[in-house]
């Protein structure tokens, strides 16, 4: 067993080199898929016994990729496309993109012309989800997905193993909304970048090895004296918050991170698959259904609000940090809604713009500065 410190550098060195990973899962005879933000059926190829393998983007200048996407797709697709074209992400046995946005639904028409090593799998999630139909139609995906997988891997992927795949990813959820609660207790030393890192890895780690790792890290997180932090606390909110240089601002200005509704850490965490309700293609896709409080997913009556509300009064956060991905139409258009909702109940907002490309973090640190004088 390794100690806090171990493991907490470990998955900081996995945010820090994914490459790393893939050539590892590759040197052991795997194959590894890579899946697009923000929600990819996993399970499905977990359980074809091949590595999901999250693309996040990173920080790299557009060059290639200018030739597909306009200036004003957003930075991950960028960074993606870039990559997909120069070379990175070769390894890969294919990659997964869900048509959830439409950054995304052009980014399956790129991918399938300009990357022609790495088969794209398509894969477009049901809106209406109160319809009953939208079930069936998404067992009618996975299926297409799986038909697509069986090419790479030869094999059918069989009830028992998805079943398996299904309690793996379940138990990530529950380790991970843990490690949520009890980094609160330890804001001393899950600072906003070592939480990112915990979050963010998941993403390049088979689940059932990250679950061990992020559980030992609670077990030693829980063996520690409670930390009372005396700065301010706040909530992030979007896509993701990155590169890290923002989340030493943060530290910089003692601000602790004690929830977040971001694309790429919690939100992936919300909603577990159900363990009744059919098979596991059938239960997959319920889970879809209830999936709530992402910009992404279409709800009634706009509750993301709430939701952030709710998040601060549990937490004793003072406000919400809007991490708005430049560019991100879907974030755009719920930011107004939720902003108001939490000034009504009496909580700051600051918007700082998310840009991998970017060199200078020079506005978002006055921006947090300010925002820090607020609180
Ligand atoms: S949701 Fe936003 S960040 Fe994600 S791919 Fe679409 S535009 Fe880009």
């Amino acid at each position: 067993m390794a100690d806090l410190k171990e493991n907490l550098a470990l998955l900081k060195a996995a945010c820090d080199n994914p490459k790393a990973r893939l050539d590892y899962y590759l040197a052991q005879g795997k194959k590894v898929v890579g899946c697009f933000p923000p929600y990819t059926p996993e399970e499905l190829v977990h359980a074809s016994g091949m590595i999901p393998m999250g693309l996040w983007g990173g920080q790299v200048e557009p060059k290639l990729a200018k030739s597909y996407l306009p200036a004003f797709a957003c930075p991950i697709m960028q960074s993606d496309m870039e990559f997909g074209l120069n070379g990175t992400y070769e390894g890969l046995s294919a990659v997964i993109i869900p048509a959830i946005c439409d950054t995304l639904r052009c980014m399956t028409q790129n991918w399938r012309f300009g990357v022609k090593s790495i088969p794209m799998i398509p894969i477009v999630y049901p809106q209406n989800r109160k319809s009953p139909a939208s079930v069936d139609y998404l067992i009618s995906e996975f299926e297409t997905v799986l038909t697509m997988l069986t090419t790479i891997t030869g094999n059918m992927m069989n009830e028992a193993a998805l079943c398996r795949s299904i309690n793996i990813y379940n138990e990530h959820n529950a380790i991970m909304r843990r490690f949520a609660q009890v980094a609160n207790d330890h804001l001393d030393v899950i600072t906003p970048k070592v939480r990112h890192a915990v979050f963010k890895s998941a993403f390049f780690y088979e689940k059932g090895e990250h679950t061990a790792i992020v559980r030992e890290i609670v077990e030693e997180l829980e063996k520690l004296p409670v930390c009372h932090w005396t700065g301010p606390k706040v909530v992030l909110a979007g896509i993701t918050c990155e590169p890290d240089q923002i989340l030493d601002i943060l530290s910089e200005n003692q601000v602790a991170v004690v929830a977040d509704d971001l694309a790429q850490e919690s939100r992936q965490y919300r909603a577990d698959t159900p363990e009744k309700g059919g098979g596991g293609l059938k239960r997959l896709a319920l889970q879809w259904n209830e999936r709530y409080g992402c910009s992404l997913i279409h709800e009634l009556g706009k509750p993301r609000g709430a939701m952030l509300v709710k998040m601060c009064q549990e937490t004793g956060a003072q406000g919400v940090i809007s991490c708005m991905m430049k560019f991100c139409d879907p974030e755009e258009y719920d930011q107004p809604w939720y902003e108001n909702d939490l000034h009504d109940a009496g909580y700051h907002t600051v918007a700082v713009s998310i840009d991998q490309q970017v060199g200078s973090f020079e506005q978002i640190r006055t921006r947090i500065q300010s925002f820090c004088e607020m609180l």
